[in-house]
């Protein structure tokens, strides 16, 4: 078979990981169809498409099933289609685009006995050249955010022409210093440099293809050609608002209330240029890498892209040697490095290289995070770190009745509801526990909520509802308040006759993790000096670095999510996006597991706060 762009990115990781995906060798020149073509990249594109999707802790995400994920699959074709229709406003010329066609234009060269391959998205062709296009289900966001603020404004990089393509300022007939200092516009540029950053992993991809067709092009004698290709990705626009039309059912993207298509263009052709030389290195490695065949050990790395959606299939062999819990990948901001007394700075993956796996492997000397220090003694005593005061202040300022609210979203690609953007956490379930007073609350009676059945718009019910069961008083009970509280500010803004009951609702957020972990301000003011209120309330070394609710709970309860079917937030979002595709039985059955599911998460934090309650004897009365 020959090396796909898709392979091409992988392989480029190390060498043991050409070895482990089995090549075989007398195949290397053999050409690929588009299907399977696809069929390669479709894996990638799920992981890369559900990355945009659920950025919390990806681990979730690493071990759903592939065929549950396929559900994901059509938004991320419709990208393709939208870019495609959407072209011609932009270039002139014919366009073949679109994988339903079969159509799609390929490029490939043979290299020292090796045929590379790319398919291309959007071919535009016109008097001058050609254009390629390639379609990413990723946000504008990603290309946008790199630049700084200047005077209280932000300023990009990236700035649209007269045509409406975003071009890099250099590109563009401005003066870079009226924009920002050209020092901060030199480090944002190098982000696109860095294949393992957000926005240089499309930017690599882009590359390699240019890479390929200009070796296609000058095997075909057909150098003159090079200069009249451009190279663009075709983004969602993050800024785009869908106005709530639609045509027999499917929604329209026609030009948003501030003029805004759904698809934006970023001219990419300098950029692109200018990896060339990298990108021949780095095809060369990987030539390299093919001949060797070595499946031997290889130091661990950025490359293997640990902990993210796009990390190294085999990283189960190559990261064995740490252990699951506890590792030196524990030590929260560890990814800022270790430094000894002398100031010496010592990257994490150069102290697991040496063989400091595990937490209790790095010298003491070289802990100098306050928080590392007390990671490290709650794994060395066994005992939890434990800062009562603070947990009494914080649940001190709880409010009864509680109201546990948890809120399920599907972080749609392509809005799907008037007012939403691309991947809006569109709200589609609640899970309410009322607790009426100190641990007064049953874990069904006093259970409310509300689970969209099907894919239509049912957010205005499930606003209603949960404004007519939430009180004027009290507390709304959250873990890691900034997600609900942007959903409720959204739902406010789309639904303007529940507004003020919303804000309301929204003021009375409280979140449990400022109890369990921290929160500075909180703390500073009811008194606490700055070290004190930045520093953890409770750290356990079961928790592992991590503050999530998943790993908390079982601190506190004997709740387990355990052998739950739906059992974390990405199950449930692909449970919901499945939906339509179930039978009546299957459906029935998948809606109560869901339901089960976001119960467990309020239920969760009520066991949390009594569980806390108890450890810092904290007796609180029913009213
Ligand atoms: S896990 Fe890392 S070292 Fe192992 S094959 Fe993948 S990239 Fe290479």
């Amino acid at each position: 078979m020959a090396i796909t762009k898709t392979n091409f990115i992988n392989y480029s990781r190390c060498p043991r990981y050409v070895s482990l995906d089995d090549i075989k060798k007398e195949k290397l020149q053999s050409m690929v169809t588009l299907e399977e073509y696809r069929k390669e990249e479709e894996e990638e594109i799920i992981k890369e498409l559900l990355g945009d999707m659920y950025d919390e802790d990806g681990n979730d995400l690493i071990d759903t099933k592939n065929e549950h994920l396929e559900v994901m699959l059509p938004y991320y074709n419709m990208v393709e289609i939208l870019a495609g229709n959407l072209a011609p406003k932009y270039f002139d010329g014919t366009f073949k685009y679109s994988k339903s066609t079969k159509e799609q234009e390929s490029f490939d060269a043979i290299i020292d006995g090796i045929r590379y391959l790319c398919y291309v998205d959007i071919y535009n062709e016109n008097d001058k050249g050609f254009n390629i296009i390639e379609a990413k289900a990723t946000t504008t966001k990603k290309y946008i955010d790199l630049g700084c603020k200047v005077d209280g404004n932000f300023n990009s990089i990236f700035m649209k022409d007269e045509k409406g393509i975003y071009r890099l300022l250099e590109e563009l007939n401005v003066n870079i210093e009226n924009y920002m200092p050209k020092e901060k516009y030199d480090y944002n540029k190098a982000k696109l440099f860095d294949k393992f950053s957000n926005a240089g992993h499309y930017v690599y991809d882009l590359a390699v293809q240019r890479y390929i067709i200009e070796k296609d092009l000058i095997s075909h004698n057909e150098k003159s050609k090079l200069k009249n290709v451009r190279y663009y990705l075709a983004v969602l626009n993050h800024e785009y608002v869908f106005n709530g039309k639609y045509d027999c059912g499917e929604p329209v993207y026609e030009t948003d209330d501030n003029g805004n298509e759904i698809v934006s263009f970023i001219d990419l052709t300098d950029v692109t240029k200018d990896y060339m030389d990298k990108i021949d290195l780095d095809r060369k490695r990987v030539a390299g890498y093919i001949n060797d065949l070595k499946a031997d050990e290889v130091p661990l790395g950025v490359y293997c892209e640990i902990k993210k959606m796009t990390k190294c299939k085999y990283s189960k062999i190559c990261w064995a040697k740490l252990p699951a819990k506890n590792s030196i990948m524990a030590y929260i901001d560890g990814h800022h490095g270790f430094k000894d007394k002398d100031g010496n700075k010592y990257e994490r993956f150069d102290l697991i290289n040496d063989g400091y796996v595990s937490m209790l492997d790095v010298p003491e000397e070289m802990l100098n995070r306050e928080k590392n220090v007390i990671q490290r003694r709650a794994l060395e005593s066994g005992k939890p770190f434990i800062n009562k005061n603070k947990i009494i202040d914080g649940i001190k300022q709880i409010e009864y009745p509680i109201y546990h609210l948890d809120f399920e979203t599907f972080p749609c690609p392509l809005p799907r509801y008037r007012g939403e953007k691309c991947y809006t956490q569109s709200v589609f379930q609640f899970s309410l526990h009322i607790e009426h007073a100190p641990g007064v609350c049953d874990k069904e009676k006093d259970h409310y909520g509300f689970l969209a059945g099907d894919h239509l718009d049912h957010r205005e019910e499930l606003v209603k509802l949960m404004c007519e069961l939430i009180g004027d008083s009290g507390t709304v009970l959250v873990y890691n308040d900034s997600f609900e509280k942007t959903r409720i500010k959204e739902l406010a803004d789309i639904f303007p006759e529940y507004k003020n009951k919303l804000m309301k609702i929204r003021s009375m957020i409280f979140d449990l993790m400022n109890i369990v972990k921290t929160k500075s301000s909180l703390y500073e003011d009811l008194g606490y000096d700055k070290e004190e209120a930045k520093m953890f309330n409770y750290y356990n070394a079961s928790m592992t670095g991590s503050f999530s609710i998943k790993k908390v709970l079982p601190i506190f309860s004997n709740l387990t999510y355990q052998g739950m079917e739906i059992g974390n937030g990405v199950e449930a979002l692909i449970t919901y996006a499945n939906f339509p595709k179930m039978d009546k039985l299957d459906f029935k059955h998948k809606y109560e597991k869901l339901v089960e599911y976001c119960k467990q998460d309020t239920w969760a934090m009520y066991c949390v706060l009594e569980g806390l309650k108890k450890e810092v004897g904290l007796n609180m009365q029913p009213n």
